[in-house]
């Protein structure tokens, strides 16, 4: 369809369905029943959702590839981006705009600096909020979840991703007040969104970041 890449992947499954993967592929899920034909025609009757979706999902797949480690590249800290220079030995090195990696660094490389930048970071904060919040929490872990920023159990134990360290510091602000004032709402009832906004009346723009850079956590 106009060069739009399509996958059909058939699956015991009820009905047809489909979604844009990371890449900008078509992935067609189908019924094993159901023919060649029938799928021309589902994605026919989907024309302008297809045509939309292509779009967005190009778009983030721009985004995903200026965000992929090497020279020339572009990384983001604390929500500002930083080009890629790869010089000479040694440490990583943080300049005003751009980042310099000793040969042979890769993503990995770049993602222990983020580890370790989370782990001098993102306690001092939460310390902080939860200070000022009046708010106790039991301890706090720092993991690589890619599934969510932050979460908070029953017991009080806070985990935060170190992928926070990608987003605007606002951002981060937001998941600690989020995680913290899940100590008084178990839920994300009214109360619990009140609760949020009481410490943080802007916190719809900072949320919204976070959502618009989920693939950040991919
Ligand atoms: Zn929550």
């Amino acid at each position: 369809m106009d060069g739009i890449p399509v996958k059909v992947i058939y699956s015991r499954r009820k009905s047809l369905s489909m979604k844009f993967d990371k890449t900008g592929t078509l992935i067609v899920n189908a019924p094993t029943h159901v023919s060649e034909g029938e799928v021309r025609s589902f994605m026919r009757e989907h024309t302008r959702w297809i045509r939309l979706n292509y779009v967005k999902a190009l778009n983030m797949a721009e985004n995903l590839k200026a965000h992929e480690f090497k020279g020339g590249g572009k990384l983001l800290y604390l929500g500002k981006e930083y080009g890629i220079r790869i010089s000479g030995r040694g440490r990583i090195v943080k300049g005003q705009d751009e980042f310099i990696f000793p040969e042979g660094a890769d993503e990995a490389s770049y993602e222990r600096w983020l580890k370790a930048r989370a782990k001098e970071y993102l306690p001092v904060r939460l310390t902080y909020r939860a200070y000022e919040m009046g708010i106790t929490y039991r301890e706090l872990r720092i993991s690589g979840a890619k599934s969510k920023w932050g979460s908070c159990s029953e017991t009080g134990k806070i985990t935060l991703s170190w992928r926070l360290m990608m987003c605007p510091p606002e951002s981060i602000e937001y998941v600690l007040i989020h995680e913290l004032c899940h100590r008084i709402h178990m839920d994300h009832s009214k109360a619990f969104w009140a609760e949020v906004e009481s410490m943080m009346p802007d916190y719809k723009k900072h949320k919204k970041w976070l959502d618009d850079h989920g693939y950040l956590m991919e």
